[in-house]
């Protein structure tokens, strides 16, 4: 039996078309090759796994190929190809910046700079983690990169570039990496399971996708943890589990409970969410997702690819969407996004976590600020005896079609004939007026009554 061999390293993109989400720039590398416009020192920034060794590698690769494509891609089959895959090539050494980071380190490879490449082509230096040299050894590779002997290469890959000193970033071509998106990811990881004969759900891929957060490698190494983890078929709810995800159906249960006004439900699943270790930051963030979501299908925005390919899914946030109006999303998304900051650095996580949801749920039974005005607005029109428009019902904002906001306490809007006439129109200038109105409605808010309460159980995870 073969030894096993990490997904990741398995399918690591042996050429330039294997490079995911990263187009303009292997665009940019192939055209220097053609027209034999090299600089010395390419520096690649980006984020953990969006491919900046890979890429390097396949760089590396292309400009010491015996037998190019035309495309510039490198034939994977030459001598120097193959020494270059198995990582024992001469003439391309990988250093890491991370464990040889002093001068000495730095020292030995200006030493070996000056040999000419056993391929009579190109000597490339490929360092990852470059921010990770010290000053001194920084500065011993300066005098490297000021005067390069001809035919010599560095590859930079760093995840904080602006921990590499100014001198070298300006001796550098730059490539700023992008997250590869969560579609390409699922995708890539689509290929690798049907190619290893193993079954998963397209939700399942995606759920392991956006816990990757743009990184392929992060996204691989799941999969690899998954298929250890699990027998069969993988589904979503597999998937969450092994990751510690929450399964999305909780965040549809959140909605029509807030909906019900239904805040036990908030407890519940804080409880589900302490019980099975899951992480709260995740679940916010998820949270947020699903909101925006919400937010782009009542907008009429473009939905992601992903959201787009599952006809089950897009209904069910279709359906979840008639439960919310354009405003109130907005106002969510302002409350969780704070709420992500708060919950970092709560001492009690739990706690905030639950009063976080009790604010979201809470957003369904406030009256939007401009309705309350405009019913105070009536109010004061009937106390000074202009009865006609005041019989009119109140318009509701048309994207909050079920049910109509409870009608108010009596006791909190009911008026004061008294001080209402003293605030009158030809008592008060205009906007002073209206400044009045405003502050009224600000502290009237919230305080509706939820009509009926109605439990519904949650799913199981
Ligand atoms: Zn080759």
């Amino acid at each position: 039996m073969p030894e096993y061999q990490v997904i990741a390293r398995r399918f690591r993109p042996q050429q330039f078309s294997q490079v995911l989400g990263q187009e303009a720039i292997v665009v940019t590398l192939k055209n220097a090759i053609k027209r034999d416009r090299l600089a010395t020192a390419y520096l690649f920034c980006g984020s953990r796994g969006t491919g900046k060794t890979t890429l390097a590698r396949v760089f590396a690769k292309a400009l010491n190929c015996a037998h190019p494509t035309e495309e510039g891609e490198p034939c994977n089959q030459c001598p120097s190809c193959k020494e270059i895959s198995q990582g024992i090539s001469l003439d391309v050494l990988e250093i890491d910046g991370a464990s040889h980071r002093g001068i000495d380190d730095v020292r030995q490879i200006n030493e070996t700079v000056g040999y000419a490449a056993s391929s009579g082509k190109y000597k490339i230096y490929i360092i990852d983690e470059v921010h990770m040299l010290t000053k001194e050894a920084f500065n011993a590779l300066l005098k490297t990169l000021e005067e390069p002997p001809p035919k010599v290469k560095f590859f930079f890959a760093t995840t904080e570039p602006h921990k590499v000193i100014p001198t070298i970033l300006s001796r550098c071509q730059r490539f700023n990496l992008n997250r590869i998106s969560s579609d390409t990811i699922a995708q890539k990881l689509a290929k690798i399971c049907k190619e290893l004969s193993i079954s998963i759900d397209p939700e399942a891929l995606m759920v392991i996708a956006k816990r990757a957060e743009g990184g392929l490698r992060d996204a691989e190494s799941i999969l690899d943890q998954i298929i250890a983890f699990h027998e069969g078929a993988i589904t979503a709810t597999a998937a969450s589990d092994i990751l510690g995800i929450m399964p999305r159906e909780v965040l549809f249960t959140l909605d029509k409970a807030g909906k019900m006004g239904d805040y036990g439900v908030v407890f519940t699943v804080s409880e589900q969410l302490f019980n099975q270790g899951k992480d709260f930051i995740h679940f916010v963030e998820m949270f947020i997702e699903h909101i925006r979501t919400i937010l782009m299908i009542k907008l009429g925005a473009a939905l992601p690819a992903s959201l787009t390919a599952q006809q089950t899914e897009k209904e069910t946030y279709r359906a979840a969407a008639e439960l919310y109006s354009i405003e109130q999303c907005m106002t969510i998304l302002d409350i969780l996004v704070e709420g992500l900051t708060t919950l970092r650095f709560a001492p009690s996580p739990r706690f905030a976590l639950e009063s976080l949801m009790l604010k979201v749920l809470r957003t369904h039974h406030r009256i939007p600020i401009d309705v309350l005005v405009k019913r105070l607005a009536e109010l004061e029109t009937r106390s000074n005896g202009a009865v006609a428009p005041s019989t009119r019902p109140v318009e509701q904002p048309k994207e909050q079609p079920l049910p109509p906001p409870p009608p108010p306490k009596p006791e909190t809007v009911k008026p004061e004939p008294v001080k209402l006439k003293s605030i009158s129109a030809e008592a008060l200038p205009q906007h002073r007026y209206d400044t009045l109105l405003q502050f009224a409605a600000v502290e009237l808010e919230g305080t509706v009554q939820i009509k009926k309460i109605n439990r519904q159980p949650l799913p199981s995870t």
